[in-house]
């Protein structure tokens, strides 16, 4: 394993001198590290729906003689509970890229295959006239990998665009071929991110402050799962944004260098 020496802390003694205490850190440790900080992480973001889940339990046991109230505290319950299954899948689909484990199901994945069935995974939440996919010429292009994981990363970026742009106003997706990079990307006209915050954004668990104030459904992973789902394919994702204006997310893939069409091509036409 890699080893390396990293200053844990630095204390001024004098003007002059400085007492550094270094570390070595080994690669497995630095793993161990991120495990670590993730478990933590999880288990604090974990608990504010559970808490809310067990008070509305509470909630609907001391209105058990009003059915109107239970009805309502049973509702938000729902909600809270869907959160909290939202929050787990994300969990799960993050700490599975992030552990070294293979990719499941690798294969030649047809780019409008994907694109499509994220977009129609999220146009249920939304007017359907809201997201235009912009195709330009560009059927039949195909990249290697898991469809399932690619179709995950680029509705992640879809539900963003249109749960932080007004209602109504228009989300694009954009098929691209640059040189042998295909690229998706999403562009709206919405809340935009400001500079100080685009490099944070991939992080996990990291929300910008207005995000945070204009919707609490969010959990801050869906751009980490579509950082490390990009980057686990051998590409890369690219953000322009500004506030009030909007954003567009850049996902660029690798084209799949042989592309079985004899398998590739009937699931094209269909
Ligand atoms: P969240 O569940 O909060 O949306 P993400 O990881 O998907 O988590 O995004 C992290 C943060 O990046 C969001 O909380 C928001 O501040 C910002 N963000 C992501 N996508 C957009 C977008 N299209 N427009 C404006 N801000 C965005």
């Amino acid at each position: 394993a890699e080893a390396r020496l990293v200053a844990v802390r630095a204390t001024p003694i004098s003007g002059r001198l400085t007492l550094l205490v270094l570390r070595d850190i080994t690669e497995r440790e630095r793993v161990e590290e991120m495990r670590r900080d993730f478990v933590a992480n999880t288990s604090h973001e974990l608990k504010t729906p559970v808490g809310a889940v067990s008070l509305l339990a509470e909630a609907i046991e001391s209105a058990a003689d009003d059915p109107e109230q239970v009805r309502h505290f049973a509702a938000r319950m729902q909600a809270e509970v869907a959160r909290l299954s939202a929050l787990v899948n994300r969990i799960l689909s993050l700490s599975r890229l992030q552990a070294s484990e293979e990719l499941r199901d690798v294969r030649d994945v047809s780019i409008d295959e994907v694109v499509t069935a994220a977009v129609e995974a999220h146009t249920v939440q939304a007017d359907s006239a809201q997201v235009v996919v912009v195709r330009g010429g560009t059927k039949g292009l195909w990249v290697r990998g898991e469809p399932q994981i690619l179709t995950e990363a680029i509705g992640n970026l879809v539900a963003n665009a249109i749960a932080y742009s007004p209602q109504g106003s228009k989300v694009g997706v954009g098929i691209k071929l640059d040189g042998d990079v295909v690229e998706i990307a999403v562009t709206d006209r919405g809340i935009g991110i400001p500079e100080s915050d685009q490099h944070r954004v991939f992080e996990r668990f990291y929300r910008a402050d207005q995000a945070r104030s204009r919707r609490t459904g969010g959990t801050g992973l869906g751009l980490s799962i579509v950082k490390h789902a990009v980057q686990r394919h051998g590409g890369e994702v690219r953000l322009w944004s500004r506030p009030d204006r909007g954003s567009t997310f850049t996902i660029r893939l690798p084209l799949s260098e042989t592309p079985d069409l004899d398998i590739a091509r009937p699931k094209q036409r269909r």
